[in-house]
């Protein structure tokens, strides 16, 4: 499955400025068990250089010796590698990840980002590795690539032409996948609307103030279903019994699947965003704190705001639009998107019922209209004011939707 494609809008003949930026394919490879089992070996072989050459450098640490990954991989090729004849029929361009792997693992580790480099174990850590041409690009493109060392593999799903330096093969839930990133020009689009607020939700994804929503996919909650049977069915099944390791399996499968349909629900989500809006005003959610209350954490998590924040950010430098995060005490929810009188708003309560103009309105539109209004709200402007100055903006679709009678009208 191709999980990380955006799409390239290169069809006009306008001279903007450009953005460079990374693409980034991660797709399934069609590959027989034979196949399989190279890979499996692959990866055993780079988890296993991988141990070696932390330990081999903690020993040299505690010996007062510092070394840098081309002194590993210089030590490693003239002394061990030649002790270990396997080694040989497995490609060489594994090991040179490795050792970089090592390096960045221990960069992270002292900038204080990440933990010390642990130990990869069998059957714990994922089967992955990386390889390259050697320097030369890679190419790619259609459904059958050539790779160096394994030759021609191929892809359940075709591939535009392009070149790469290097790829990830990695393994989840017995099946395996090919990433690598690719350099691509963007072009800035055509915005059919100056301003959006974005209320992201737990039961519906987002609701835009242009009156658009974006659903859960129903797929979705299908597959969170599933999930939850197989988690059943794998308590009950003697451990590491056979049976057991079939619905592990099954169960890894349907892990990715929840993974990938909330993935693509929120790719297709961000691009909406940054492509069709001049500005994207979105809540600073306080999503740490929130995780902590144990009733929403499950679906908040899912909800995954900050893999969205995220994606909106980079998708809006790819676009040329701007994102704007409220103050994370804006009461989106609490005020009147139609008079601004504040009043609470339990969870619970569904639809805005403004006890002061009457208006009613569904709850997250009404935080998405906020939203959009933010820095009229905050500059203390009427947002009466502005939304008239803002005619275009579409605000009577917003009623429409609203079910706001013409008689309501601010106007
Ligand atoms: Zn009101």
């Amino acid at each position: 499955m191709l999980i990380c494609i955006f799409a390239i809008d290169n069809g006009s003949n306008m001279i903007y400025n450009t953005s460079m930026s990374y693409l980034a394919y991660k797709t399934k490879l069609k590959l027989n068990n034979q196949g399989k089992t190279l890979m499996r070996q692959c990866a055993g072989y780079g988890r296993w250089l991988w141990n070696w050459a932390l330990d081999f450098k903690q020993k040299a640490y505690i010996e007062g010796i510092k070394l840098n990954k081309s002194q590993l991989r210089k030590y490693y090729t003239n002394y061990v590698k030649p002790s270990f004849p396997w080694q040989s029929s497995l490609s060489s361009r594994i090991y040179q990840y490795v050792f970089i792997d090592l390096d960045e693992a221990y960069k992270r580790f002292f900038k204080g980002v990440a933990k010390y480099p642990r130990f990869k174990k069998k059957g714990k850590s994922s089967n992955s590795f990386t390889i390259d041409a050697g320097g030369k690009p890679l190419n790619l493109g259609g459904k059958l690539h050539k790779f160096p060392f394994f030759g021609w593999l191929k892809t359940y799903e075709k591939l535009p032409i392009c070149s790469t330096k290097k790829v990830t093969f990695s393994e989840q839930g017995g099946d395996w996948f090919v990433s690598f990133f690719i350099e691509v020009d963007f072009l800035p689009t055509e915005k059919n609307r100056e301003k959006v607020g974005v209320d992201l939700g737990i039961s519906k994804l987002a609701t835009l103030s242009s009156g658009v929503v974006f659903e859960n996919p129903k797929a979705y909650t299908k597959a969170l279903k599933r999930l939850a049977r197989l988690q059943r069915d794998l308590s009950r099944k003697v451990f590491q019994s056979s049976n057991w390791y079939q619905v592990k399996l099954k169960l890894a499968k349907a892990h990715r699947k929840v993974v990938d349909i909330r993935q693509n629900a929120i790719h297709h989500l961000t691009s909406y965003l940054a492509k069709n809006h001049s500005q994207i005003i979105m809540e600073d959610l306080n999503v740490q704190g929130l995780i902590k209350n144990r009733h929403l954490s499950k679906a908040l998590s899912d909800a995954a705001f900050g893999t969205i924040r995220t994606q909106v950010e980079y998708k809006c430098e790819r676009y040329d639009s701007t994102l704007i995060i409220a103050d994370r005490f804006f009461p989106s929810s609490q005020l009147c998107s139609n008079c601004g009188y504040r009043q609470k708003m339990p969870l619970k309560v569904r639809s805005y019922d403004c006890s002061r103009c009457r208006t009613r309105c569904d709850r997250d539109l009404n935080a998405s209209l906020n939203l959009e209004n933010y820095h009229a709200i905050q500059a203390g402007v009427d947002s009466r004011q502005h939304w008239v100055a803002h005619q275009d903006s579409g605000w009577l679709d917003r009623f429409k939707i609203c079910g706001w009678g013409a008689a309501d009208s601010p106007v």
